[in-house]
């Protein structure tokens, strides 16, 4: 079933799940552990992310059939064009509507970290608007668009990056996925933004537990997103080696944050998972005794 489908037989918020390949073999058979455990906590469906370059282009895909066919999970297939070529883009999209896939998320990706001799396909499309016009006229997938409440990394304005997230939707994105943001309040001062500027396709906030310190700052550099004070203050009180108390305040901030974009009527969930269940699932749990999803 198409995302927005989902969302129309819903009448609670849904619940998503982000996952990324393994890396390995190691690592895969780790993985299936903890798509068993997220499983069990009956997502309303899951995605799969796309190494720009195609990188992880088997491995994404094989993720994307384990989910849809073996653990009977509606999946949301990323795909990013970043130095693909036309052929390549079809070649990957045709694959993945031959599997069932009915909703893609088109991204535009990022260079593939470590691999400096990796050379973008002449044609290359240039943004995920480009993208996401390619696919419209040639595919049925239910399509998403990536947006960011605190605004691109690399965008020139917050103004300029809305005027061009209206343009995924002017293009065929049928709803926004977003990056995360550990203040609410870019949420809702972005959703305000996206009714001005005439964005009326659902956005659906992306959360990121704090997995660890080291990862939440990494990330945030990555992205440019804010660690705010409650953040760090909370942060502060615990101390460096206990990881049961850190794993409390994650949880709880992500609870608090979950339950106040709830309130604000968004039409679900993603968690970022990291590859990782005890977070999502305990976070989720918890929503879910308060009858909140
Ligand atoms: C929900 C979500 C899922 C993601 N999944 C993946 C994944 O699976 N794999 C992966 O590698 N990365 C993924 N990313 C990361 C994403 O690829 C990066 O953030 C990337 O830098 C931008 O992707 P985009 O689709 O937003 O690009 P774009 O929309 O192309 O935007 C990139 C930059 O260009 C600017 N821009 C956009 N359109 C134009 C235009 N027409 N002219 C000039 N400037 C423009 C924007 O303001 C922005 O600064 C994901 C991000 C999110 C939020």
């Amino acid at each position: 079933m198409k995302v927005t489908e989902i969302w129309k037989s819903k009448q609670k918020p849904t619940i998503s799940y982000e996952l990324f390949p393994a890396r390995n073999e190691k690592a895969a058979g780790k993985l299936e552990k903890i798509i068993d455990k997220l499983v069990a906590s009956q997502p309303d469906f899951v995605s799969v992310t796309f190494g720009a370059g195609g990188s992880t282009r088997e491995g994404s895909y094989k993720l994307v059939e384990k989910l849809l066919k073996e653990k009977k999970l509606e999946t949301v297939a990323y795909f990013t064009c970043y130095g693909l070529g036309p052929d390549q883009i079809t070649s990957v999209l045709n694959a993945y509507r031959a599997l069932g896939v009915e909703t893609v998320l088109a991204a535009r990706g990022d260079p593939p970290h470590g691999e400096d001799d990796f050379k973008p396909h002449p044609e290359s499309l240039q943004h995920a608007s480009d993208l996401l016009a390619f696919i419209r006229p040639k595919y049925d997938f239910c399509l998403a668009g990536a947006g960011y409440p605190e605004g691109h990394i690399e965008a020139e304005s917050k103004e300029k990056d809305l005027e061009y997230l209206k343009l995924k939707q002017d293009n065929g994105a049928d709803f926004i996925i977003t990056n995360y943001a550990y203040d609410n309040q870019f949420f809702f001062d972005f959703m305000k933004s996206c009714q001005e500027i005439g964005i009326t396709v659902p956005v659906m906030p992306g959360v990121m537990p704090i997995y660890s310190v080291k990862m939440m700052n990494n990330l945030a550099k990555l992205c440019g997103a804010t660690i705010t004070d409650e953040i760090k203050e909370g942060l502060a009180k615990i101390p460096e080696d206990d990881k049961d108390a850190l794993f409390e305040f994650s949880v709880d901030f992500a609870v608090k944050q979950c339950r106040g974009l709830i309130e604000a009527g968004v039409p679900g969930l993603h968690i970022y998972t990291m590859d990782r269940a005890k977070a999502a699932v305990e976070i989720v749990g918890r929503l879910r005794a308060d009858g909140l999803i």
